[in-house]
């Protein structure tokens, strides 16, 4: 889950919020395009981790994927943008707008010094390669000189193709390390952790799963179902009730909740009584007479 993505829906972002939404968003376009590439084009199996974030020396780093094969590791960044670019040294700058964005191998750069660092204080010995991967299909880099550690759509192919050359017999010790590494991670970033919102100015109601829009029960036809007002989805009441509590959970963890919380969240949309009985299906109440609570069952 995603904090921004759910608060969008119930409160005007600023913004830096924005922003970094629309940068995780497109991100997770580019992403979600090389981890299909690494799980079905490989043949060979290196152990993945991705969207690594880590701290070290104080501050975070955030690696899209760290690929384990026998002797090297492999740290890919993603570059999803769109359009055409003039490559520059520590820029590199859009066309047509002019807007310049950090060239992503001093990312790179930085990001292969802190995980070198991690890697020593970790005690882990192997080789890092550190590589750049630009999935949109519209995007052209002019100036671009030829180096090794810049991988371009069109020549993803070929890549695949001398990864699975690549010396891939996985033993207990990548096993270790990968767990090592695996349990260093940090869940969200500070960023995310200093986003700041209040329950009280937060929209309260059934959100959509599909868009921001807001779902509504009809008075006519199967009232076990909820509708968008913005894109039509149908859902079943059942799971947007429960998808909307994980959101309660997933915002608060601290808040206790009440059969009041939780309809008060819902916009009231639902009786007590079958509130309850959703709830108990996945979750246990705790008796505590007008402060009952419930918590999710193990
Ligand atoms: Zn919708």
């Amino acid at each position: 889950m995603n904090k921004l993505e759910i608060l969008k829906k119930r409160m005007a972002l600023n913004t830096s919020e924005s922003k970094l939404l629309f940068l995780k968003r497109t991100g997770d376009e580019g992403e979600t395009y090389v981890s299909k590439v690494l799980s079905e084009r490989l043949e060979v199996q290196p152990f993945v981790l991705e969207d690594f974030l880590f701290e070290i020396d104080g501050s975070e780093c955030q690696i899209d994927f760290l690929v384990m094969f026998e002797y090297e590791c492999l740290l890919i960044e993603v570059k999803h943008y769109e359009g055409d670019f003039i490559s520059g040294d520590e820029y590199i700058t859009k066309v047509d707008s002019k807007k310049k964005y950090p060239n992503p191998l001093a990312q790179l750069a930085r990001a292969t010094d802190r995980l070198e660092k991690l890697f020593m204080r970790e005690n882990i010995r192997m080789k890092i390669v550190a590589l750049v991967i630009y999935t949109h299909p519209c995007f052209y880099l002019y100036h671009a000189r030829v180096d090794s550690r810049i991988v371009f759509l069109s020549q993803t192919r070929r890549y695949v193709a001398e990864l699975n050359q690549k010396p891939c017999r996985i033993g207990e010790r990548h096993k270790k390390i990968f767990e090592r590494l695996n349990s260093l991670r940090l869940e969200t970033s500070a960023y995310e952790k200093k986003i700041v919102y209040e329950y009280e100015d937060l929209k309260k109601c059934i959100t959509c799963a599909k868009c921001d829009g807001e779902m509504e029960r009809r008075s006519t036809g199967d009232r076990k179902f909820i509708y968008c007002n913005m894109c039509g989805v149908r859902e079943k009441l059942y799971d947007a009730i429960l998808r909307n509590v994980a959101e309660l959970e997933y915002l608060f963890p601290d808040k206790e909740l009440t059969l009041t919380l939780v309809l008060e969240w819902v916009g009231g949309c639902i009786t007590r009584k079958f509130l309850t009985k959703i709830l108990l299906s996945r979750y246990e109440l705790i008796k505590k007479g007008r402060s009952s609570y419930y918590i999710k069952k193990s």
